[in-house]
C-alpha cells in the first residue's frame, strides 16, 4: 500500500515539475497527507503512553513478603510501594523510576 502511495506521490510531483499540472493540485493533497500522518502518529504516541493505566483495582503489597522501592535517578527521591496500581514504574523528574525489590531475610 505504501509503495502505491509513494508511486502516486512521485508521479504527482513529476507532473508538477514538468508543468503539466499546477503545483497547488499536487501540493494541497500532499500537505493534507502530511497533516494526516502527523495526527495519526500523535494518537499512536498517546496510546503507547497509556501503560500507566491500571488493569484492575489497586492491590495492597504485603510488606512481610516483599519490599518494593522506586528510586529517581534525577533527584535521588525514593518511594516505598504500599499499594500497587499498575505494573509500570511511576515517573519522577520526567523519567521512569528504577525499581528495587528486597526479599526479607528468613534466617
Ligand atoms: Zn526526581
Amino acid at each position: 500500500m505504501r509503495r502505491v502511495l509513494w508511486a502516486v506521490v512521485g508521479v504527482g510531483v513529476l507532473l508538477a515539475l514538468l508543468g503539466l499540472v499546477e503545483f497547488r493540485y499536487v501540493g494541497a493533497p500532499l500537505l493534507g497527507l502530511l497533516i494526516w500522518q502527523v495526527g495519526v502518529a500523535s494518537f499512536g504516541s498517546l496510546r503507547r503512553g497509556a501503560s500507566y493505566v491500571p488493569d484492575g483495582p489497586p492491590r495492597p503489597v504485603d510488606a512481610d513478603q516483599e519490599r518494593v522501592t522506586y528510586w529517581c535517578a534525577g533527584c535521588g527521591a525514593e518511594v516505598l510501594l504500599l499499594v500497587r496500581g499498575a505494573d509500570t514504574p511511576p515517573r519522577h523528574c520526567g523519567e521512569r523510576m528504577a525499581e528495587r525489590r528486597e526479599v526479607p531475610n528468613r534466617t
